[in-house]
Order: C-alpha cells, then structure tokens, then sequence
C-alpha cells in the first residue's frame, strides 16, 4: 500500500489528481477502523494531516469557515458561540479520543446516514467547500451533498478542503438518541436552526433516511404559520412540526433500533428542539 504525504494543499490535490484510488486519511477513526477491520484494503492511503491549512478555521462575512482537518475538539471549545448547532453536535461524537483526530471534514467523507454533523450543517444552510486540481474548486450545499448511504457528490479527483457555515443568526438545537448516553452512534438525530431575521426555520435529520435530509415541508409550514412576535410557541403547530418532521424521514429497522421508534423519536425530538430554540428566541427578544 502507497502512503502519501503531501504538506501543502496543491500537493495533496495533485496526488489526488494523480492516484485517485488513493483514499484520503484525516483523523483517520473511520479510515483506520475499516483497514484494521478488512472492510477495505486501498491501494494507496493520502495523508492529510501535515497540510496546516486544513486545520485552520476564520470567521469573515457572517460565514465561519472550517477546515477539513479541524477536529471536533476545536469545534466544541472554540466555536460554540458562532456554529452552535454543530458544536452541540461534536459534543456527541465518540469520546474525547474521537473528538480530538475525528473531524467534521472525514464525517463528510464518510457521508454515513448516522454522522452526527450532518443535520446541523443542513438545518444551518452549510455549504462544503471541494476542489480538485484539474476542475478547480466547486461549492456544493449541504442539501445537495449526500446522495446514498455513504455516498456523497465528492468526485473522485476531489478533496474537501473546507466547509462554510453561516454564523448562527439564531439559536440552534441538536439531538441525538443513542443506546446509550455516550460513545454511540445515533439511533436517530435532529437538529433545528432560528433564523429570526429571515423568520425561517432549518431542520436536519441524521439515522433515519438513506440520506441525513431536510425536512421541507415541515419547514414551510413554519415558513407560512409561526407567529415570530407572539409571546409563545402554539403547542398545536409545534406539534404539526413535529408530524411533518416525521413523515419526511425514511427509517429502517436495524440494530440499533426499529422505523417505527426512529419515527417517534424524531417527532419529539423536532418538537422539543423546536421549544427550546423559540424559548431563547423569546428570551433575546425581551433582551
Ligand atoms: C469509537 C468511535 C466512536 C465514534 N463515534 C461517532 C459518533 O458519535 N458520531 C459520529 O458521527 N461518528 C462517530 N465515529 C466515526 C468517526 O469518528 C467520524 O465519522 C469522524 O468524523 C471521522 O473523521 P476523521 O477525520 O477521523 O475521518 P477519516 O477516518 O480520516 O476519514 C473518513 C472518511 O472521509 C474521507 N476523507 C477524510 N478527509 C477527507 C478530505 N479532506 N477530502 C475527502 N475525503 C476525506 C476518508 O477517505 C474516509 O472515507 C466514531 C468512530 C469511532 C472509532
């Protein structure tokens, strides 16, 4: 097996561009897992960690910018106040281990149904920032980024070299159900994002559908319906949010759960991601 260093970014592009069965190595707790495993045996591994700046993260034009190699770690104690739907998220993942060589970038490698920075970078309107030598650099929505089950827009010559996240405009929520409280992979997740300004409401949900995917319609009935000047959430169209949230997932049953509890779990999680944004909406507000 080749094992490929590049230490700058045009370096990693041109092997990339070169050797493109050679498959990246960020953090490496996916990547490393499936060769310790035999599920898989590449010809060539292409190690990103010695290119700095993908490792790096700004904050610029209400966008913040993360690099493919920033771990979760970083994300949790540095970017909590800018991305908090996300930072909720990392807080999740794994164990403090994981958390400090996983990142956001190898989860979008991944592309897994179950990553858990999936519904935030959906429900926030992220964008991922790809680039390969010969066709420069392409900026694909998160909405439009997963295609299957770990499958994702990602060309073959491409790398991530970042993913750009609007600075929350308002209070965000993840939640995430799991067989346990720690160390697990979501059973189901969800994650809500405030945009008081615009008054539209993101959704995204993770471990209950082939894809991590919006839920739409659930967002235009809060487009047409929520009332962002009145005193309270009407519990009735939380409720329908919640229905509607439900109905755009696509659960399976397997070992970690059944469609019918995936189901549930992502109607009360919709619901109770959605009062407990609102209710710091309120409280803001009355700031
Ligand atoms: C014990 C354990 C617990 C875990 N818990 C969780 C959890 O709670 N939640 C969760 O979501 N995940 C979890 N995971 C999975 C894993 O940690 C995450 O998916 C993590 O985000 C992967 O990041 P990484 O940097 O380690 O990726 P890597 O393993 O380095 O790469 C992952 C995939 O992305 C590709 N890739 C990496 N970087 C790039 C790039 N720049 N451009 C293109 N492709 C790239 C790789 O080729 C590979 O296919 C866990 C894993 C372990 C071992």
């Amino acid at each position: 097996m080749d094992f490929l260093r590049p230490t700058t970014w045009a370096e990693a592009l041109a092997a990339k561009a070169d050797q493109p069965e050679a498959v990246p190595l960020q953090g490496g707790t996916d990547v490393m897992v499936e060769i310790n495993f035999a599920v898989r045996r590449p010809p060539a591994l292409l190690d990103l960690t010695r290119v700095a700046e993908l490792r790096e993260w700004s904050v610029a034009g209400g966008e913040c910018t993360i690099g493919a190699g920033v771990p979760y770690r970083v994300v949790v104690e540095e970017l909590g106040g800018v991305v908090p739907g996300l930072a909720q998220a990392a807080r999740t993942v794994g164990s403090p281990q994981i958390r400090n060589r996983g990142t956001v970038g190898g989860n979008l490698g991944a592309a897994s149904p179950a990553g858990d920075s999936h519904p935030p970078l959906l429900a926030a309107g992220a964008v991922i920032e790809v680039e390969s030598r010969d066709g420069g650099v392409r900026l694909i929505p998160a909405a439009e980024f997963y295609l299957g089950v770990k499958r994702s827009a990602l060309r073959p010559d491409e790398l991530i070299r970042a993913v750009r996240v609007p600075s929350a405009p308002g209070p965000q929520y993840f939640s995430k159900v799991g067989t346990r409280n720690a160390m697990v992979i979501a059973v189901c997740s969800f994650a809500v994002a405030l945009d008081p300004a615009r008054r539209r409401v993101g959704t995204g949900i993770g471990s209950a559908a082939p894809t991590p995917r919006r839920a739409e319609e659930a967002e235009d009935l809060l487009a047409r319906e929520l009332d962002w000047d009145a005193p309270a959430l009407d519990p009735s169209l939380a409720a329908r949010f919640g229905r509607l949230c439900a109905r755009a997932a696509a659960p399976i049953d397997d070992v970690r759960g059944t469609a019918a509890y995936r189901l549930h779990a992502v109607e009360v999680m919709a619901r109770r991601t959605l009062t407990w944004a609102w209710n710091d909406h309120l409280g803001r507000r009355a700031a």
